[in-house]
Formats: structure tokens, sequence, C-alpha cells
């Protein structure tokens, strides 16, 4: 294979013109790009691109829309897995509950909330004992766990309690009982606003600090901060004046904070994130935005590895955490949601394909894995990924978050349109304010750049459009667009071909032709001269660094493999043919810092 530099791809989109109904007029198709640049890592926002823009794309029901395909196998994989033993209340209810009290429960009850909803599923049984029991693990304020001091500055109990509040809104979402409702209420009076005067001074060197007494947690440094998912999860429930001063407290402190020089756990960080886009969403306020694209920045910059996942923490590349794999997952996709840029779907497929779902494990449960491109704890860079060590007490159940929220993100809308910036066999019913239509999808996609849309209902009386991602890794002239088999002019908006004015019955088929080959490091500074390849968004691995490798370690580490997979070399040093110096594969460890399954 010749080696491509394709990284520095970027689609100059500048076709606008709008084009007619849909099925009329054919010619050829228009695709701008600027030459590839070498040796350079797939383009992120730049620092003049904080400015928020303002877009109203939003995501559809899990109700209204069928999944299929690869999401759909690896969610449901997941979903059996959540409901295995270790998760059952006997279990799951002891799991971590001293130090952490809530954390596993409530991740349990998030995980599977959301995947039943995605696999259309009625609530589990295991579930239902969950939410029936959980009040017993309740001190008279509501919470789990002892009573805390007035000041309520325990990070440990706080930050467990993120979990807690998180399946808590998610299941009184879904359910609407109104028990979790009350529970969450609770929570959020009798834990989290109270402790807004401890949240204004965390990690503050001043009197009013040293009389909070904080207790912080060992080696999860900042994980307080994973509370704002939880409690704008709960503001978005039930908004109060004292949540959204506690909130917007938490927000003010965390922006002073200097991540990288305490070592910050990045999964924290992340959770913060998506707490913080919410944030945006619900109170508008244009500062949260841009802190958010600062903070993913930051991630991406520091610490996110050669496969897309993450170093647990700033400075310390020990394993990666596929919390924060979801996370990031999470946070590039609606970065993008929010500010239209598609240098962020290009992340989020690259860390869907690459480092959420090889993550994944045979058992369906999630974990740790090495960090590719740093060195390891001998001082030897990490060239091998390698199939994942589980830590069923944490990412097992985020992991199950991630997939849902995968399949719900396959559609979006914006005003009249349906957008598909990921593809996956699936069936939606978009709902607008004049009727529904209902798309069938079938792909090839992430293997090739390959996808039918039949429109197999339709009620709406309004016209209605399609938008289609063209990846930045679409070759230039190879994107082709038809409407009921005749080919149509493309009509490019911010990489997303259009057709507009759908009717029942219409065929609309996009096919691309994927670029294949090296590209170089996702942080060439760092490591000059290293490359990795790809077939279009697929990082490909092989055995060894003097093979050119072909598969992509979807495939290798995929968890339907009867036997154990190779670790395979995804990141390649100097001339391909040479044995890198120092290669090696780091040994990630078998468990967090929590402790395990107390059974
Ligand atoms: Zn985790």
């Amino acid at each position: 294979m010749k080696p491509v530099f394709l990284a520095g791809i970027v689609l100059a989109l500048t076709v606008t013109a709008a084009i007619g109904a849909a099925g009329t007029g054919a010619g050829g198709n228009v695709l701008l790009a600027s030459p590839p640049t070498k040796g350079d890592a797939l383009p992120v926002a730049s620092s003049s691109e904080t400015e928020p823009t303002n877009t109203n794309i939003k995501s559809i029901d899990f109700a209204d829309l069928i999944p299929g395909g690869l999401l759909k196998a690896r969610a449901e994989l997941a979903f059996r897995h959540l409901q295995e033993d270790y998760f059952q209340w006997g279990s799951i209810s002891r799991v971590n509950f001293q130090p952490f009290p809530g954390d596993a429960i409530g991740r349990t009850i998030n995980g599977l909330t959301l995947l039943s909803q995605a696999l259309h599923q009625p609530t589990p049984v295991s579930l239902q004992e969950i939410m029936r029991r959980v009040p017993e693990l309740a001190n008279s304020d509501g919470y789990l766990g002892p009573k805390l001091p007035d000041s309520r500055a325990n990070e440990d109990v706080l930050a467990a309690h993120n979990g807690y509040a998180c399946g808590l809104a998610e299941y009184a979402l879904w359910t609407k009982d109104p028990t979790a409702t009350e529970s969450l209420k609770r929570v959020v009076t009798n834990l989290f606003v109270p402790a807004r005067g401890a949240i204004a001074c965390y990690r503050e060197k001043s009197d009013a600090a040293a009389k909070v007494n904080w207790h912080l947690s060992g080696g999860d440094i900042g994980q307080l901060f994973l509370l704002l998912d939880g409690a704008t999860r709960a503001y978005e429930r039930n908004p109060s004046p004292e949540l959204k001063a506690t909130v917007e407290t938490m927000i003010a402190r965390y922006q002073k904070l200097d991540l990288v020089k305490i070592s910050a756990q990045t999964h924290a960080m992340l959770s913060a994130t998506r707490g913080i886009l919410r944030w945006h969403e619900l109170c508008h306020r244009a500062e949260d935005l841009a802190f958010a694209v600062s903070l993913y920045r930051q991630y991406r910059d520091l610490a996110m590895t050669e496969t897309y996942e993450n170093h647990n923490w700033f400075n310390r590349p020990a394993w990666t955490e596929a919390c924060a794999v979801v996370d990031s997952f999470l946070v590039a996709t609606e970065l993008w949601r929010f500010t239209g840029k598609a240098e962020y779907l290009a992340d989020a497929h690259h860390i869907l394909y690459n480092g959420l779902l090889p993550g994944q494990l045979r058992n369906g449960g999630f974990g740790t894995g090495p960090c590719v491109g740093a060195l390891d704890r001998k001082g030897q860079l990490t060239v091998r990924t390698s199939a994942h060590s589980e830590a069923p007490f944490c990412c097992s159940m985020r992991g199950g978050e991630g997939l849902a929220r995968a399949i719900q993100y396959g559609y979006f809308l914006d005003g009249d349109a349906v957008v598909l910036p990921f593809y996956c066999d699936s069936t939606a019913t978009p709902r607008f304010a004049d009727g529904a239509i209902t798309i069938r999808q079938t792909t090839r996609y992430p293997y090739d750049g390959q996808v039918r849309v039949e429109i197999t209902e339709s009620t709406v009386t309004k016209r209605k459009s399609l938008r289609l991602f063209i990846p930045p890794w679409a070759l230039p002239g190879s994107v082709s667009l038809t409407v009921g088999g005749k080919q149509t002019p493309l009509a490019l908006v911010d990489p997303f071909a259009t057709v507009s004015g759908l009717s029942k019955g219409d065929v609309i088929e996009l096919a691309f032709k994927q670029a294949s080959g090296a590209q170089g490091s996702l942080h060439p500074a760092k490591l000059p001269g290293a490359r990795r390849y790809f077939h279009g968004a697929l990082l490909l691995g092989a055995s060894s660094s003097s093979v050119e490798p072909t598969k992509p370690i979807l495939d290798i580490l995929d968890p339907a493999q009867k036997v154990a997979p190779e670790s395979p070399v995804v990141l390649f040093l100097g001339d391909a043919a040479a044995k890198p110096a120092g290669g090696n594969q780091a040994t990630p460890p078998r468990q967090l810092g929590r402790q395990r399954h107390p059974l």
C-alpha cells in the first residue's frame, strides 16, 4: 500500500447553492478540496474558533429510533452484561459503597435506563429491584451513606452522588416515576446545595478553605467536578434558584483551577465538560460554550492517546479509562451540535471506531487499556494497543451509556432538516410540527463510504430536507449522490450533502471513496516522523511494526471473536520497515484506584 498523507485534508466545501426538489436534474459531483498536508493531525478548532455560533440542532427521542447493525449488536452485548450477577442488587449495592456511596448503583441505573430505551426493551427486573430497594440505603436526609458535616465538604461522597444523580435523572425522565424524582430532589436539596460554600473554596489556600477542611479524594484528583454532569441533569428535571447558584459556583471555581498543574483526572474533566455544555444549552451563557471548547482542546492536545482514548490523568499516562473515552465522544459530538464545526464530528468518528468500540470486552464490559503514544512505566514508548481489562465497578456501565448515545446520535433535527452525522443500519421517525417521516438506513460505513436512505413513510405537509455528513477522509472528486437512481448535483454546506423536498418512496444513495494509508500521529510535535495507518476513519493495526497494517483495530479487538485477540501495533516509528527503537507494549493496570468488587 502506498502511503497517502491524508491527515491534513480539509474539505473546503464552498458549494452552497440550494438544489431543487429531490430527484430533479442530473449533473456532476462538485467537491472542492485543499491539497493534503503531510504529517499534520486532523484539524481541530483553533483558538480563533472559540466564538460560539448559534445552531439549533436537536437530538431525537430514543422512542423514534430503532437501531441495527454494529451499534445494536454492541449495545445488546452491554445490556446483557449489565444484568449479570455483579450488577444485581445483592452485589452492586455493596460495590464501593463505603468510600463512594451511590456511585456504582447510580452508574448501573444510568446504563440500564439508557440501554433499555435505545434497544426498546422493558425495564429489566434487576433495575426494578435496584429502584425499589435503593431508598433503604438513604440516610434521613435522603442521600446515601452516613450524614456529612454541614459543609458537605467530602469529595468522595459528593463525586459518588454524581453517578446516583445521573441515574435518578435518566430514570425519572424515562419512567416519570415520582419516587425517583423525589429521591433526586432530596439529594439536590440536602447534599448538593449545602455544599455550595465549600465548593467555592475547593483546593483554595485561604482561611475560608481551612475552615471548611475539605476531605479530598486520593488518586482521582478533581473528581468533585463530575458533579457538574449530575447536577445539571437534576436541574433539567427540577430547576431551582438554589441549584442554579450551586452549579454556577461550581463552574466559576472550575475555571480558576489549573487542571494540568494539579494533574486532574480526565474522566472527571470530560464529565464536567458535558455538564458545562448542558448548562450552556439550558441557560444560554456564551461563556460556558467557550469554556467547554477550551477544556476539550486542552484534553485533546495533552491527554488524548493515538487511539483516541485518554490518559487517565494529565501528566500521568498510566492507563486509559472507558468512562473518559465515552465522555470525549459525547463532548465532541455535542461541540459539533453547538458550534456546527465539522472537525468535532471527525474527532467523534475517530473516538467511536478506534477508542470506544474496540474498548468493549467480550463479556460486554469496558475498562482500561494502554496509552498508545505515551511512555510506559519503564520509559518505553507504547506502540501497541490491546484488549482492555474490565473495570466493572466503574466503566462497564458508562460504556453502556456511550453505546446508547451513539445510537441516538445517528439522527438529529435542525429545523426542517434531518441530519445524519454518523452512519449505521437503523430506522428512524423524526417528528416535526407538521408530521413525521420514517427513514430506513442501510450502510457499509465505516468500512466503505456507502449509505442508502429510503423514505418509507411521510405525513409532513412542508418541505423537509436530509443532510448527510461527508467526512474529511472522503476522497476529493469521489462523492456521488443519487436520488431515485439519478445523479444529483451536490449541495454541500459545512461538509453535509443536502437533499431537499423529501417524499415517501424516495431512495437516496450516497457514495464516496475513503482515503487509505499513512498519516502523522495525533501529536506530531511530540512524535515527529511517527505514523499511523488508516482506512477512512478506521485506525489499522499489525502484528509487528515491520508489517504494513491492513486490518482495523475495530476488527482485531472485536469482542465477537472466539479466540483472544493479539495486541496490535498501531503507532509506527521511523522507517516502516525498521523495528522502532524502544517500542513496547505497556501493561495496563488491572484495576483503577477504587476497590474492586467486594464479594
Ligand atoms: Zn471508569
